[in-house]
């Protein structure tokens, strides 16, 4: 069963009736996001759970792993159980095994979620997908799904709304949603800031949001650590290759010690890359416990999302998607330069492109 809920366009008046029934009495209910959440994945998440609480549902939040500090303000966050920490296998199994309904929310593939997902595909609950990533696996039985969404958050305001709820959304829920809606659309600056964008927000700080509030607790709230960390990548990780309007960070677990680097603190660092003058195409390699990442972002038509799927067993968006690599960080990083010829034509297209004004 499949909605679409962007922009005012909304298909499947029956499902939605059905949906309403279900969530109209109380049930057991999981949310789970993906590894590592952002401020949208947690933002909706917890909008979606205090919402769900506010109807008397029993809501528990479960993350695949920790996410920064910087979200901890989220109304709902003392309630999260990160799946990774001592002791919250077992309860998170059990929570999910025993589910009625569970929400997965931004991502669009069960093994976004590592070891989490196998369980939530072998639960009996009804499943509920809300997501806005290109090509969703087909593991839901309802979707509330549009790749012309901002931000999962948008989707959750869009769905309370279609539900005729939307005097459940108080200020926290409406907080929680800002957050998302502004960190996917980097401030209201990438081309996924639409129309709708900026209704849904004007909607949120009529109900009183607190916009600087929420801008200043996730953007001015860096460790020192953090911000010496960012100018040691600046000045000795980046490498630009401006024959293929292309830069690139590459970072070793030793340079993320050193800086006692926390969950969170490369979030962000590879727009740096991208807002070189000539650059289209930033990429930020990463040497983390669990293998090589690598986070991908570009400005205008080059797709990062085909070319981490292409090669790096990955995906995400037009502009900004990531992936993983079996090989080590050095071999990572000549793989991902010997890549770069094949593409040259598209980036240097692109690049041609955006320039025009
Ligand atoms: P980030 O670079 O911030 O980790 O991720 C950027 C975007 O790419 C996110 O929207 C995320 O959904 C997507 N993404 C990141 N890593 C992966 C991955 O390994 N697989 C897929 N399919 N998408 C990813
Ligand atoms: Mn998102």
């Amino acid at each position: 069963m499949l909605f679409l809920l962007p922009a005012g366009i909304f298909y499947g008046m029956r499902d939605l009736k059905n949906f309403k029934k279900l969530i109209d009495s109380p049930k057991r209910v999981v949310i789970t996001t993906h590894y590592k959440p952002d401020a949208d994945a947690l933002g909706s998440s917890l909008g979606l759970a205090e919402f769900l609480r506010k109807k008397k549902h029993n809501v528990s939040v479960i993350t695949p792993s920790d996410y920064p500090d910087f979200l901890s303000w989220m109304k709902g966050n003392d309630k999260v159980i990160n799946y990774e920490a001592n002791g919250n296998q077992e309860k998170s199994a059990k929570l999910i095994e025993k589910a009625d309904i569970i929400f997965c929310l931004d991502f669009n593939n069960l093994s976004r979620i590592n070891s989490l997902g196998e369980k939530v595909q072998a639960a009996s609950a009804i499943k509920v997908l809300i997501d806005h990533h290109l090509e969703p696996d087909n593991f839901a039985d309802y979707e509330f799904w549009s790749t012309e969404a901002s931000a999962t958050s948008e989707l959750v305001y869009d769905m309370i709304v279609a539900l005729g709820e939307k005097d459940l959304i108080d200020v926290k829920i409406a907080e929680n949603l800002y957050a998302g809606i502004m960190t996917d659309t980097g401030q209201f600056k990438h081309p996924n800031t639409n129309r709708n964008v900026h209704i849904i927000t004007a909607e949120l700080m009529e109900i009183g949001a607190d916009v600087s509030k929420v801008g200043k607790l996730i953007y001015d709230n860096n460790s020192i650590d953090r911000l010496k960390f960012t100018g040691f990548a600046l000045s000795k990780r980046l490498t630009v290759l401006p024959e293929y309007n292309t830069a690139y960070f590459v970072i070793s677990k030793r340079d993320l010690a050193k800086f006692n680097s926390k969950t969170g603190d490369t979030e962000g660092l590879v727009n740096y890359a991208l807002s070189l003058k000539g650059v289209i195409f930033a990429c930020l390699i990463s040497e983390r416990n669990d293998g090589v990442r690598l986070s991908l972002r570009s400005k205008g038509k080059f797709p990062v999302n085909k070319f981490a799927k292409e090669n790096f067993d990955g995906g995400g968006h037009r502009n900004a998607a990531g992936g993983t690599s079996d090989l080590n960080l050095e071999n990572t990083v000549e793989k991902f330069i010997g890549l770069l010829p094949k593409y040259k034509h598209l980036l240097i297209k692109n690049f041609k492109k955006e320039i025009k004004i």
